[in-house]
């Protein structure tokens, strides 16, 4: 009788052993079939889910956390691609693979701190910090892969104009107020230096983004739209950058530049109409915040009084009540202030005596 449990159990732990021997089994097997079948591990991270598209012949792949978002992202991406597509001579030859990462993965493989996202020059790869995806990153970084590709192999493009390019064709913003900052204190570079400024490693990195717009800005307002996509164009054969920039706009790199701190000079100074806008611009915002404060106060003083917990309607209708007893309260001190001034004016029927007969 005693042998017979110990058996039994020996034999469980056998049964459990194969079974455990052919579990590890099927899951070897299994992972050596999808490392044989699927794609580059480097495709598609873990957990990430793909969607993918063909504008003008050209295949667009959206990776992302669930199939919707990967959905939602390839809608901007078409929309980017049209509006990329037609500024540039050539596509991007191979497929365009766009990454929307969760933020903290993003965060850990940005190439700078506080970016939305960044692409592979002359590559096909866009990486996007979910949280912070719209139109304009998606556009930007089109930009920077169709620039890649348009420009001769070789041909060093500078960051200003590569940034200021991507968020020129995006829609982006100047930041006014930077700009008039960075001009009074004389930071603000010539053609020549901003040239050897990398945007994503020097100290002074963010100047190539904030200045390289507003030249671009410039180039744009002061020769026209299509002169750029000339320039842009002449990018694919020329011998250097300079040399494409004084092709398309007929100055020597130095004219350019003395144009372009003019016009800085003009645009960005303290009393500059962009200036005065940007003021007023902060005028209004101070206001807004100053409303924003009163009504935080306020609503502090609400939470203290408690009526926090209350909903809307009741508050309504507390207020409403309180109103009314304060007006019952006005009603009857008026009531008693009335009495006691009719007791000290005295009977009416005195003030129906004849003018000039005195009591
Ligand atoms: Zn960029």
């Amino acid at each position: 009788m005693r042998a017979d449990p110990e058996k039994s159990t020996l034999d469980t732990t056998r049964i459990a052993g194969i079974g455990a021997v052919f579990v590890v089994f099927a899951l070897l097997l299994a992972f050596l079939s999808l490392s044989l079948f699927a794609q580059p591990a480097s495709a598609v991270p873990n957990g990430l889910i793909s969607a993918d598209t063909r504008v003008d012949g050209q295949e667009v792949t959206v990776v992302a956390e669930d199939a919707p978002r990967a959905e939602e992202v390839l809608r901007l991406a078409e929309d980017g691609w049209a509006r990329v597509d037609r500024i540039f001579e050539t596509s991007p030859p191979e497929q365009v693979l766009i990454f929307v990462l969760p933020d903290s993965e993003y965060d850990r493989i940005q190439p700078a701190p506080m970016t939305r996202g960044f692409a592979t020059y002359g590559g096909y790869r866009i990486y996007l910090k979910s949280g912070s995806v719209d139109q304009e990153v998606v556009t930007h970084e089109l930009t920077h892969i169709f620039l890649g590709h348009e420009v001769r192999s070789g041909l060093e493009v500078p960051d200003w104009f590569n940034e200021g390019l991507a968020q020129y064709v995006s829609g982006a913003r100047a930041p006014t107020l930077q700009l008039i900052y960075e001009m009074s204190a004389g930071n603000m570079l010539s053609l020549e230096e901003l040239g050897k400024v990398d945007a994503l490693h020097d100290g002074n990195r963010q100047i190539a983004s904030v200045e390289g717009l507003a030249i671009v800005q410039f180039l744009v307002q002061d020769f026209g739209e299509d002169r750029l996509w000339q320039l842009l164009a002449r990018l694919g054969d020329a011998s250097s950058f300079e040399d494409a920039l004084t092709s398309t706009y007929g100055y020597s790199n130095l004219e350019l530049n003395q144009r372009w701190m003019a016009y800085a000079d003009d645009a960005y100074s303290l009393f500059s109409p962009s200036a005065l806008r940007a003021y007023v611009t902060l005028v209004i915002g101070g206001l807004a915040l100053i409303g924003a404060a009163i009504w935080l106060i306020r609503r502090t003083q609400l939470i203290y009084a408690g009526e926090e917990r209350l909903r809307d309607e009741e508050v309504v209708a507390a207020r409403a009540a309180e109103n009314h007893i304060r007006m019952v309260e006005r009603s009857s001190a008026a009531a008693v202030d009335a009495e006691q001034r009719q007791l000290n004016v005295g009977p009416p029927e005195r003030r129906e005596l004849p003018p000039g007969e005195q009591e």
